[in-house]
């Protein structure tokens, strides 16, 4: 018997995947989860981050912002605001969303609200990261 695992990503928007996987690593808020077959079942949060996937002896990105995963019965399920693939994400627009956190974060203006800059700085960060696997790739 094949041991693979069935990987959602889904958003608001859309249904961006559904993929036969054997090994996933996700965004968890208490650091990175890799997830192989039978893993025990699991509700946790996702922080913005690169989403991770093999899939037929290859490894895939997509990049994630806040969300949720659902582990049960060999599927996963990301719940996620936002999830884009690498030929989707505009890199010049995430490289101008990491600077306008990196400036808020760095000019501290009173009433900065430092969780919201640091999610936008981590959405931005993955993106790049996402982006720059699609360049590696071509
Ligand atoms: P920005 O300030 O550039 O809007 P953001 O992190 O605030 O960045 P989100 O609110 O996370 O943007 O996303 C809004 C929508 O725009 C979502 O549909 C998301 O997939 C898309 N999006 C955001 N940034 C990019 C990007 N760099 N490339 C492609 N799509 C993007």
């Amino acid at each position: 018997m094949t041991k693979v695992m069935t990987l959602e990503v889904i958003t608001p928007e859309r249904v961006l995947l559904t993929e036969k996987t054997n090994f996933v690593v996700a965004p968890g808020t208490e650091g990175p989860l890799g997830i192989l077959y039978n893993h025990a079942p699991l509700i946790t949060g996702l922080l913005p981050g690169v989403l991770k996937y093999e899939s037929q002896g290859r490894m895939f990105f997509i990049a994630v912002s806040s969300g949720f995963m659902e582990i049960h019965d060999n599927r996963i399920v990301i719940l996620a605001d936002t999830a884009e693939r690498p030929d989707e994400i505009d890199l010049n627009r995430a490289l101008a969303a990491k600077e306008r956190a990196e400036k808020r974060l760095i000019e501290q203006h009173p009433g900065l609200d430092v969780q919201r800059a640091e999610l936008a700085l981590n959405r931005a960060l993955a993106r790049i990261k996402v982006a720059a696997h699609q360049q590696a790739a071509s």
